[in-house]
């Protein structure tokens, strides 16, 4: 037998494998997954074995035996590795990328060691040779073992600065036997610092109501009873989701199990954390993007050693070693969060379910506003479906919503961004002490063109998605490339109000402030919030009631209880509805049904308005309604129509490069080749090709970059398009200077 070793996945782009032979003592540990130790030039390394075979590819004679297995992790290990071969196969990445994805990479991380100074167990040493250091004024000596005598052990840094002893002092104590340095990793508990001790594990779980216990033990019956399954809670905010995920935990832990809870970085805040360490105190940890990587390491280790047992975090937190690993819970499904946006670009949910099947794990998905993907599938039945569709707080009722249509303001002479009915009801709360939320949306800001008139959006002949306008006075379609002027005049209405549209935070602020000099404002969006700990700043004064009114992005609608907000005002909902990507829709009700779902979070009844000039649009309708059920079917049906995923599927193409014509060239004769591969398999009959195209960002930090798609109904054969193509790319000349990235599905833009 023979390994495929990969060695150093800490450098290098390409996925170099070396061949080693599997000597027959270590065959039966010898497996995939597996750290060994291998002779390589004159010294030895260690590598991963991440393939096995029969025959030897250079002459027997030249292929070295492995010296050793290194048993430690290696079950662990094998999944991981599996698991990156699963993320190369499906999402497109090197090896070497899938790993590091997986795998936490030692070498990057200088770890952190704590070295104290202790005496030796005899302190009779220590007083003799304090006797001695006196005798020969050796002050630093005298001074450091006066102090140990009564500490016993001190922190190297306190003895080397406060007491100024030098490590050569400390040594030669070392060597007669005094003292010794102890040396310790310090495996940081991120929770440590921020939460009260004596609150820990000591909450009391609420009793849960019929349809929240329905789940839990379901859940547990099947889990039990030795079946596997992905299941989807599709529970409106405030319906008691979160309080499912905490009890189905709890058991979960008592079975010995350990547990990853996967929540978007932006709802991981002060308040969710609390709540887990009020139920499972030190047995919890967290991983989040603002920890260094040497925190993040300790946490996996401590993961690996059983010293936790529930991981919250993003995307990454899903590659936390657990060895017990029961249940996989993605809160917030929909996020696009939990696609990654760099190589691999895999999705959370679908690497979840592997990694879930990989060692006998159940996996709970859970949102209000469930993706597609993920609703359609539970209608199917291949995930099982739970809906919770009351509040959970006896008395909290979904808010009365009401829509207004902005053209009709503007006919009425209206040019303010706040419609009548919102001033009106804005006034009523400040006037009762009550709480507001404005909310505006930004998503798709990338300068659509609309009619302020009659709200027609320019949209491309061929592709129904909006049209961007650029310097240039172009109009041009970023799926399929067709270009257009941009129109003087508006070409359904006539009217001449017909621009690229674009509203900030800002200036929302300044307008609020002028209509009502007398309120409270706090802003929350990318500026306000560039200070690591400004987000929960901003979220705890307006908690704490320190003002009247918060004017945010999409940041304010995710995760915080409110109970004294009584109004949410979303300002032109409509502008994500004209992003030019096919999840526009999809996007524009989850934003406007979370945004909804701040309002009335408490016992006082909430109200939002929603600021439109497509009120007739699905998304905003349902969204109205907070009917998730009619958007769902809308929405398949279009995207059914379409091709569009979960009916078929998409691989998209990045080709960048620091020079256009390089750009261009690569991206063309990817498009060729793929054509003739479409053209000569059978399995590609139905494939499409759309483009080459510039992508929205034609030019991001001085490279140029070149979208090409492919549709198709089924994902193998989009696996085995991308296959053919990296396996040109490979080996082809042309694209020594030109970076290709593949993405399928794709859930944010280019
Ligand atoms: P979600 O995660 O669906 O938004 P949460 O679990 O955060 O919902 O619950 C919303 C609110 O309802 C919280 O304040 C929570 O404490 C409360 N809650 C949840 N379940 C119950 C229950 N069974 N009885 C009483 N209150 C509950
Ligand atoms: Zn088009
Ligand atoms: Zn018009």
């Amino acid at each position: 037998m023979y390994a495929d070793i990969i060695i150093d996945i800490s450098s290098g782009q390409l996925d170099k494998t070396y061949q080693y032979r599997i000597p027959e003592r270590l065959a039966e540990k010898a497996v995939i997954g597996a750290l060994v130790t291998i002779p390589f030039g004159a010294s030895e390394r260690k590598g991963y074995i991440v393939g096995l075979s029969e025959e030897p590819k250079i002459e027997e004679e030249r292929i070295k035996p492995i010296r050793r297995v290194e048993e430690k992790g290696e079950v662990i290990e094998s999944q991981m590795i599996e698991l990156a071969y699963f993320i190369r196969e499906n999402f497109g990445a090197t090896m070497n990328a899938a790993l590091h994805t997986v795998l936490p990479v030692k070498k990057q991380v200088r770890q952190v060691v704590k070295k104290t100074v202790v005496l030796t167990e005899n302190s009779d040493v220590a007083r003799d040779a304090l006797s001695e250091a006196v005798r020969k004024k050796h002050v630093a000596k005298e001074r450091l073992l006066k102090e140990l005598l009564q500490e016993r052990a001190l922190a190297w840094n306190i003895v080397t600065e406060k007491l100024a002893v030098s490590a050569a002092t400390i040594q030669s104590l070392e060597k007669a036997g005094v003292v010794k340095v102890r040396e310790e990793t310090d495996y940081r508990n991120p929770m440590e610092h921020m939460l009260p001790a004596e609150a820990a594990g000591k909450a009391e779980p609420l009793h849960l109501n019929e349809s929240q216990q329905l789940i839990h033990d379901t859940v547990l019956r099947d889990w039990e009873s030795g079946e596997r399954k992905t299941y989807l809670i599709h529970g409106v905010t405030g319906s008691g989701k979160t309080e499912v995920y905490l009890s189905v935990i709890e058991e979960f832990v008592k079975r010995g199990r350990q547990v990853i809870m996967l929540i978007p970085e932006i709802a991981l805040t002060y308040q969710t954390v609390l709540r887990f360490y009020h139920r499972f105190g030190e047995r919890v940890s967290i991983l989040n993007s603002r920890m260094s990587a040497g925190e993040r390491y300790d946490q996996s280790l401590r993961a690996k050693r059983g010293e936790i047992d529930i991981m919250i975090g993003p995307r990454s937190a899903l590659f936390t070693p657990f060895e017990r690993l029961g249940l996989i819970i993605i809160d917030e499904e929909h996020e696009s969060s939990y696609k990654s946006e760099m190589p691999p670009k895999y999705h959370a949910r679908e690497v979840a379910v592997k990694r879930a099947g990989l060692c006998g794990a159940s996996v709970i998905l859970g949102s209000a506003t469930p993706s597609l993907e993920a609703y359609e599938r539970a209608r199917t039945g291949e995930y099982t479906l739970f809906t919770l569709d009351k509040r959970a707080v006896s008395g909290a009722v979904l808010p009365q919503v009401e829509v207004v249509d902005l053209r009709e303001e503007l006919k009425a002479g209206n040019r303010s961004i706040f419609s009548r009915s919102l001033q009106e009801k804005l006034s009523k709360r400040l006037l009762r002490g009550e709480q507001s939320m404005l909310f505006l949306n930004r998503r798709g800001y990338a300068g659509f063109v609309s009619c302020r008139s009659c709200g027609h959006v320019m949209k491309c002949p061929h592709c129904d998605i909006s049209m961007t306008a650029h310097d240039n006075g172009m109009l041009v379609c970023h799926y399929c490339g067709e270009k257009q002027p941009k129109p003087a005049t508006c070409p359904v209405c006539g009217s001449k109000y017909i621009a690229a549209f674009g509203t900030g935070t800002q200036k929302i602020e300044e307008l609020v402030k002028k209509t009502f000099p007398a309120a409270r404002v706090l802003r929350m969006d990318a500026d306000t919030t560039k200070k690591k700990e400004s987000y929960e700043e901003i979220l705890s004064a307006f908690s704490c009631g320190e003002a009247d009114i918060l004017i945010g992005t999409q940041m304010i609608v995710k995760g915080h209880d409110f109970p004294n907000v009584t109004l949410v005002g979303i300002l032109a909902a409509d502008l994500s509805l004209n992003a030019s990507d096919y999840r526009a829709s999809e996007r524009t009700f989850e934003l406007l049904a979370q945004a909804a779902g701040r309002a009335g979070r408490g016992r006082k009844a909430g109200e939002v308005v929603i600021q439109t000039y497509q009120p007739e649009h699905y998304a905003v309708r349902a969204a109205a309604k907070q009917d998730y059920v009619q958007f769902f079917e809308q929405e398949l049906s279009y995207r059914q129509a379409l091709s569009y995923p979960p009916a078929g599927h998409i691989l998209a193409l990045l080709v960048s490069s620091a020079k256009e014509e390089n750009a261009d060239a690569a991206a063309a004769l990817l498009g060729s080749m793929a054509k003739q591969y479409i053209g000569r398999e059978q399995e590609q009959r139905e494939t499409a090709i759309i483009g080459p195209v510039p992508a929205t960002l034609a030019k991001a930090s001085d490279m140029y970059r070149r979208m090409l798609y492919f549709k198709q109904e089924k994902y193998p054969a989009l696996v085995a398009l991308k296959n053919f193509l990296e396996g040109y790319i490979v080996y082809s000349e042309h694209f020594k200077n030109v970076g290709v990235q593949f993405d399928f599905d794709p859930m944010n833009g280019y």
